[in-house]
């Protein structure tokens, strides 16, 4: 299924669970971010998935550093990617790039274009949810924590209009396709 077996580290963005990835399913070792686990809303199926990876052992959580955080802001800035990064993207593409820093061989499971994209230029290797047979498809909602307005996906600015609170995005499981 995945190019070098066993010996490649899967990093699994926010969209692979809520797309229905099942770590519990792969022999990889596979991490994530704490940023994703903030992003998976309590007693939901995916989040319930990624705890119960966690308590297996399946799943580590790791926060990459700052320093390399930065580096790919960097990157993002340049490819016209960062405005499309949350913070758990951030976080993600950065614990990818500290992982291959370190000697591994990072790959992250996303269906997140902007991740993909980032992915590329750093060449990081990245799969799509549609390797592992998964067909559903989701689409986030841009909202303001603060005074709850809503904002359509693409909306461009992080900030809202209202109140100037930073904005938040939560996942909404469409389809199968
Ligand atoms: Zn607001």
């Amino acid at each position: 299924m995945l190019g070098d077996g066993n010996k490649e580290i899967i990093v699994l963005d926010t969209s692979a669970f809520i797309a229905g990835f099942e770590p519990l399913s792969i022999k990889n070792l596979q991490y994530s971010v704490p940023a994703v686990r903030n992003e998976l809303i309590p007693n939901t199926l995916p989040r319930i998935r990624f705890e119960a990876a966690v308590d297996e052992g399946k799943l580590r959580i790791k926060t990459p550093t700052e320093e390399i955080i930065r580096k790919i802001r960097i990157y993002s800035k340049k490819s016209g990617d960062l405005r499309f990064l949350s913070e758990a993207d951030e976080q993600v593409l950065a614990l990818a790039l500290e992982l291959r820093n370190q000697g591994h061989r990072p790959r992250i499971i996303t269906d997140d274009y902007s991740i993909q994209n980032v992915a590329n230029q750093i060449k990081i290797k990245f799969a799509s949810l549609t390797t592992f047979g998964i067909r559903y498809r989701f689409h986030w909602m841009l909202y303001c924590p603060a005074c709850h307005y809503k904002y359509p996906a693409d909306h461009r600015a992080k900030r809202c209009r209202i109140c100037e609170t930073e904005l938040k995005r939560k996942p909404i499981r469409k389809k199968s396709v």
